[in-house]
């Protein structure tokens, strides 16, 4: 991957190209930040230019041999770690048992997030992890010679997930064998060992900026400058997010999502029969878009909710606009910020389980009831 085909956040690139212009790279770094800002991304430009046999100013070249290798993410001296699951066998999962699925998932979107990731190789309800056994191949790859390049590189694509197996790394990325560069790629820093964060120079890499989301969705899509802005607002910085709205039919989402609160809110007021026959065409009627689309609905729903909550703690939303704004502003007026984050909880679970399949009409159902009861500030056990 290329610099330039990373979406926005321009000192970030000036930073990692100066520290390799002047031969100052560490030999451990995290590159920090929130989901969707292009931390992995970052990393495989930084791999590909560090590797680059005809660097140019302010990128690698894209045309040499191990620029060709890189852009396939096939470089013999770049290895990459990432949370994996078992698969049918007795040992435990190293990343190297899903490296095909893992090039192929890169190639598609390199924004991806851990459950994109995680789904995409059938984990279903697993977590993933980073086994010990996968430190261990990292510790041998690393004491390896290289192959092509005057650096080996190793890509931990979610540290986080290394947990307790991060204590088998510590020696080797505090004295890593020559011509080494660790790049840990981490969202959570919460959850990484303090003695890695001390061995690791950090790099924060902040949400990107919505007009650079904006500029990068026109490019990719044919949709107006106000539909790619509407999507860069709410995406908030997260391009993982953008590309979800801007493949689903994001337009429609904010029309479901009030159809539904009013559907709920009037559950609230009296369970009649023509109350639970709108809520009945509703759940049809989300029933059928199916469940990428189903996934991008709920995004959308918390995305809101949670702009619905500024609007009742600090009285205004930066994110949203017009009718969307209207909406929130009277919602938030009727719900207090607790009963706001119990309906966000609520949504949490139910995209939960819509992403592993459950049946998306008794989904929308029970959790319409169970949005009512919030909204009748009832307790509600989620
Ligand atoms: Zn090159």
């Amino acid at each position: 991957m290329q610099f330039k085909e990373v979406v926005g956040q321009p000192e970030i690139k000036t930073k990692l190209i100066g520290m390799v212009s002047s031969g100052k790279i560490p030999h451990a770094m995290m590159l920090l930040g929130p989901e969707g800002n292009g931390n992995l991304p970052l990393a495989l430009a930084l791999a590909q230019y560090v590797q680059c046999e005809d660097k140019q100013e302010n990128d690698s070249c894209g045309a040499c041999s191990s620029c060709i290798k890189n852009q396939k993410f096939i470089h013999p001296d770049v290895h990459f770690t990432f949370p994996v699951v078992s698969k049918k066998s007795t040992e435990p999962p190293i990343s190297a048992d899903y490296i095909t699925e893992w090039r192929s998932e890169l190639a598609s979107n390199p924004y991806m997030n851990s459950n994109d990731w995680l789904q995409s190789i059938g984990a279903e309800n697993r977590q993933g992890n980073i086994t010990v056994r996968e430190c261990h191949e990292i510790i041998r790859g690393m004491s390896m010679k290289t192959y092509e390049s005057a650096y080996k590189i190793q890509i931990i694509w979610l540290a986080e997930f290394l947990k307790e197996a991060g204590n088998t790394l510590l020696k080797v990325i505090e004295e890593p064998p020559a011509n080494t560069i660790f790049i840990l790629v981490v969202e959570n820093v919460e959850m990484i060992l303090n003695t890695i964060i001390s061995r690791t120079q950090l790099i924060k890499v902040n949400a990107i900026d919505d007009v650079d989301v904006k500029e990068a969705l026109l490019k990719r899509f044919e949709m107006a400058e106000d539909a790619g802005r509407r999507i860069a607002r709410i995406s908030d910085g997260n391009f993982n997010a953008a590309l979800s709205y801007a493949e689903g039919e994001e337009n429609a989402n904010d029309k479901l999502l009030h159809r539904w609160l009013v559907c709920c809110f009037n559950l609230k007021m009296k369970n009649t029969t023509t109350n639970s026959a709108n809520l009945m065409e509703w759940v049809e009627e989300i029933s059928k878009i199916g469940r990428e689309n189903q996934k991008i609905f709920l995004k959308y729903a918390l995305f809101f909710l949670r702009e619905c909550s500024l609007i009742s703690i600090h009285g205004a939303s930066e994110k949203l606009e017009g009718e969307e704004l209207r909406v929130a502003s009277g919602l938030s007026s009727k719900l207090d910020p607790n009963q706001l984050a119990s309906a966000s909880k609520i949504l949490n679970l139910l995209y939960y389980h819509v992403e592993r399949n459950g049946n998306p009409k008794i989904l929308f159902i029970s959790n319409s009831f169970k949005l009512a009861s919030v909204f009748k500030n009832e307790e509600v056990f989620v």
